[in-house]
């Protein structure tokens, strides 16, 4: 295996679907348009518009289609206002039919998606408020920063035929995603922010009566909530070798949360492998 490599870009999914690229498809060119990517978005977009339910019997977690609202066989487009998503049942049941037509025996149904299909997109920048936040700490790291659309990842793993996971999303997020992948010699280090712990001084029953008080320092000794260490403890139940986080709770004590067990270890046990920062590391 390759030694690890220093970071020289970075690439972040800041939305979920481009709504630039939706609502103007034409300064995409015909090949963005005509393309399977330009399907990944309008499709990533229909899900959170129509809620990822059948539009017309509210069917869940099955497969939808893509399904013209007005067909085009009686003049409906292309254009996204006029898409929406439905199970096969509905979707062959409706067949060539005008959707006035199709819920004739349903009007609120019928109003409900007409006033749907009408409302406008979502700002996406005032929806992901948070990604953008993180995209402007990734630019003052100073690399290149490249942003991509949910809809480009899932069309990249699907192009490369991975199966979804975090990190093989993480893989295949924006442009630069190469157009073939070797991921059997890579690991990827996966980071968790974890916070630095709660303020809350004093825990409540349901009646709001204390029940438990957290230590007045988190430090100890020199060690911290949080930590990762190396405990090797010489005897008694749990002689051996752990590794694990620890919690400051019952001094002179604390809490190790081994991988394969919890149990109270004394500090003179312990050896500090990694202080707390917040995030916790799996490879
Ligand atoms: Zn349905």
């Amino acid at each position: 295996m390759s030694p690890p490599q220093p970071i020289a870009s970075i690439s972040q999914e800041l939305v979920r679907f481009d709504t630039q690229k939706l609502q103007n498809p034409e300064v995409n060119g015909v090949e963005y348009q005509q393309g399977e990517l330009f399907g990944y978005e309008v499709r990533e977009y229909l899900l959170e518009k129509w809620n990822r339910k059948c539009t017309y019997c509210g069917a869940e977690n099955t497969p939808l289609e893509v399904e013209h609202i007005v067909p085009k066989s009686k003049g409906g487009s292309d254009r996204v206002s006029n898409l929406t998503l439905a199970c096969h049942k509905c979707n062959q049941t409706k067949g060539n039919q005008d959707i006035r037509e199709f819920l004739s025996g349903k009007p609120s149904v019928l109003n409900r998606v007409l006033k749907q299909a009408k409302a406008p997109l979502k700002d996406a920048a005032a929806a992901n408020s948070t990604r953008w936040a993180l995209y402007q700490r990734l630019k003052e790291t100073g690399l290149p920063v490249e942003t991509g659309t949910g809809g480009t990842t899932k069309y990249n793993r699907t192009r490369l035929e991975l199966p979804k996971t975090h990190w093989l999303d993480a893989v295949c997020v924006g442009h630069s995603t190469p157009e073939n992948l070797i991921v059997k010699v890579l690991k990827p280090l996966q980071i968790t922010a974890k916070g630095h712990g709660k303020r809350q001084r004093c825990g409540t029953d349901k009646y709001g009566f204390p029940v438990r008080h957290a230590p007045n320092a988190k430090q100890f000794m020199g060690f911290q909530t949080g930590d990762i260490v190396k405990a090797s403890v010489t005897n008694g139940k749990y002689a051996g070798i752990h590794t694990g986080r620890i919690a400051i709770r019952y001094r002179p004590s604390f809490k190790l949360n081994a991988r394969s067990m919890k149990f109270d270890v004394h500090p003179k046990y312990l050896q500090t492998l990694q202080h707390t920062d917040g995030y916790e590391y799996a490879t």
